[in-house]
């Protein structure tokens, strides 16, 4: 079954939305700064240190471990807040969203105690290395191989698009251990690799309008000691797939064109009721997905992994950020001047970069394979 169950909020998280609005505004007031634009913001290091100073990042991570042990739910009134305001949480995103939450769930002793405390006070960033030049929608398909070798692993091959190897400290790398042997998904395992190790190269791959976001990274026979391998040699596939929930539940997946109709609404005269239904429309809309993805946070924190109800937030969140931004251009009525106010700078800066929305994580075709076919086992196994 998929299941979204439906919750509210507790008198604390309201009080700790609160606090984390008034901090947004008093750090962000609208209409003084061109926006972040969800995960593509880049990396503001002293922002993400602002953040840690006030618990905000690895919020989940227990005080054992140099965290404040606080819930998946409180995590995402954080960065909901943060998204909706447009900050620059490029930096710490991917250690904070998905890092620590799996080095918890899989990782050694050696390990937790090395890295959580360390994402915890913004000082150590990750990025993914999952996807290779010929193996995206295939994950399971990756040729970056480690072999065997004294005290460790050495590690060859080359991962592309990962966003944010330039300035990040660390690249979790989905990587084969043992041969296929027909199976493809078994013999996989993650390994965390430093960034600045020899034989590694991280060479940008520019976005058609001259942005860094992402990179190709490239593996000579770089040395992986043994404690850098998160949980079980070979469980890697598992230990994805189980990663992916936080990777595609969140408001980062429904946020990203926030900034723009916020920018609409405050730099543009929006009137009349055929504007206000459709407005109205897309509010609704953004309630359903925000309560879809609240759901799963509840369930995180309940202990469960909703990887297949990930996949329809993803889904149908980053169809609704492009719907968001057809109905704000044909509000707005007309072409953006490069170079014009805020809000235009903003709604260009978006259109360039609104088709990767739907891609990047795993397409959305992907991800409506991922639940037909969790649909149809369950429907077998009623049988
Ligand atoms: C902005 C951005 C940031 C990214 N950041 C990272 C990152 O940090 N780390 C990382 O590892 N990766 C990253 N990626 C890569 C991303 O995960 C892949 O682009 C994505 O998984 C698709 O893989 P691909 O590009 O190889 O396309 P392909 O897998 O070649 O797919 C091409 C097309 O075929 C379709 N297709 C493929 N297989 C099927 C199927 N079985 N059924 C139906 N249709 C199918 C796809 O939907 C797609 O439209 C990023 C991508 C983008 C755009």
């Amino acid at each position: 079954m998929i299941e979204f169950r439906p919750s509210g909020l507790t008198e604390d998280e309201e009080a700790l939305r609160a606090e984390v609005r008034e901090f947004v505004a008093e750090e962000f007031p609208s209409g003084t700064y061109l926006p972040e634009l969800g995960i593509n913001a880049g990396a503001d290091v002293e922002f993400s240190r602002r953040l840690a100073a006030r618990g905000w990042i690895g919020m989940v991570v227990p005080q054992e471990y140099g965290g404040p042990g606080r819930s998946a739910t409180e995590r995402f009134l954080v960065v909901e807040e943060l998204l909706a305001a447009g900050a620059p949480v490029g930096a710490h995103w991917v250690a904070d969203r998905q890092t620590a939450p799996v080095i918890l769930s899989f990782g050694s002793e050696r390990l937790k105690r090395e890295f959580l405390p360390r994402i915890v006070g913004g000082d150590a960033f990750f990025c993914l290395g999952m996807s290779e030049p010929d193996s995206g929608s295939d994950l399971a398909s990756v040729r970056t191989r480690a072999t065997r070798t004294e005290g460790g692993w050495l590690l060859n091959g080359s991962k592309v698009w990962t966003s944010g190897a330039q300035y990040c400290h660390y690249v979790m790398t989905l990587c084969r251990t043992s041969p296929q042997e027909g199976r493809k998904h078994v013999g996989l395992s993650q390994l965390i690799v430093d960034l600045t190790s020899d034989g590694l190269t991280v060479s940008p791959i520019k976005l058609l309008n001259g942005q860094h976001h992402f990179n190709e990274v490239v593996f000579e026979d770089v040395f992986v000691p043994d404690h850098m391998v998160l949980g079980e040699v070979g469980s890697g596939w598992h230990q994805v797939t189980s990663e992916l929930a936080y990777e595609r539940s969140g408001p980062d997946r429904f946020l990203t064109t926030f900034p723009v109709l916020r920018y609409f609404l405050d730099f543009r005269d929006v009137a009349g009721p055929e504007a206000e239904l459709r407005l109205g429309a897309l509010a609704a809309r953004y309630w359903v997905l925000r309560n879809m993805s609240l759901s799963i946070a509840r369930s995180l924190d309940g202990g469960e992994v909703p990887a297949v109800e990930a996949t329809l937030v993803k889904d149908l969140g980053t169809s609704f950020e492009h719907d968001v931004l057809d109905l704000v251009r044909d509000l707005s009525g007309g072409e953006q001047e490069p170079g014009g106010d805020l809000f235009d700078q903003l709604l260009a800066e978006a259109t360039v970069t609104a088709p990767t929305f739907t891609l990047r994580g795993g397409t959305n075709e992907v991800l409506r394979t991922v639940a037909a076919k969790h649909l149809l086992r369950e429907k077998r196994r009623a049988l």
